[in-house]
């Protein structure tokens, strides 16, 4: 995806979810959540059932290297962002930083939406870390996708969902950006505008100007990689938009 405003290289930060369920979780959050513009209130999925949920980050196999110390400490950090917004708006952790455990095979060599798999639960997750270019594309990821959320759901309820990172895919400075990125969609958040035409309640990017605040939010849907001239963009730290909308979603009333 590239918008018509940015000619320097964009890279995507992928979501995925199960459409209809998508559709049954914005439509209950639809009737509760007014504090958010119209043109986002379409931007929600289920959020989680229970909090804190525990994230499990991979440790590695023959198959793949796990997470490096470094980036372990980059997602703990992002995990403490998420929990400072969770308690200032509605007084609890989104999430807990669980020790790497062994991910089940068929992350890694199944198909990631089989929502048959038994890869977590409402309780907890997997993120896995995928650097072999070949099983990257075979999971149906492309080079300018350095993470993706697949989330499943029953009926309006979250049920279980996964994490894909590729530390490869991005500027080392930019991996606590993208993962901040996808926890956000772990939390039930979707992009701040939609990428394509949008529709009446869920703002399309290309009607999103640089600088406003949906385009700065962490949940918009594209970064900037970055080029001899730019520097790669930054998004590691919550922005009011996300805020709002984490409010919207869990603490409607407010
Ligand atoms: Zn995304």
């Amino acid at each position: 995806m590239l918008l018509g405003w940015k000619s320097l290289s964009i890279l995507i930060l992928a979501f995925l979810t199960t459409a209809l369920a998508f559709m049954a979780g914005c439509a209950k959050e639809l009737q509760t959540c007014t504090n958010v513009a119209k043109d986002q209130r379409a931007s929600f999925m289920a959020p989680l059932v229970r909090y804190p949920v525990y994230i499990i980050p991979d440790k590695g196999t023959s198959q793949g290297d796990g997470f490096t110390d470094a980036e372990i400490g980059s997602i703990a950090g992002t995990v403490r962002e998420w929990n400072t917004v969770g308690q200032k708006l509605f007084g609890h952790d989104l999430f807990r930083l669980g020790p790497p455990g062994a991910v089940p095979e068929g992350l890694r060599n199944g198909d990631p939406h089989d929502c048959r798999q038994s890869i977590g639960d409402q309780t907890r997750f997997y993120v896995v870390r995928e650097t072999n270019t070949d099983r990257w594309a075979a999971l149906g990821f492309n080079a300018s996708i350095p993470g993706a959320t697949i989330r499943c759901s029953a009926g309006a309820e979250l049920s279980q969902q996964v994490i894909y990172l590729n530390p490869n895919l991005v500027n080392a400075n930019q991996f606590s950006s993208v993962v901040l990125h996808e926890l956000g969609h772990a939390a039930g958040l979707d992009h701040s505008c939609m990428s394509g035409a949008g529709k009446p309640d869920y703002v399309g990017c290309d009607k999103i100007k640089p600088g406003h605040p949906y385009q700065l939010a962490v949940m918009f849907p594209s970064l900037t990689r970055g080029n001899e001239s730019v520097d790669p963009e930054i998004k590691d730290t919550l922005k009011p938009n996300d805020s709002e909308r984490t409010q919207c979603l869990y603490n409607p009333q407010q």
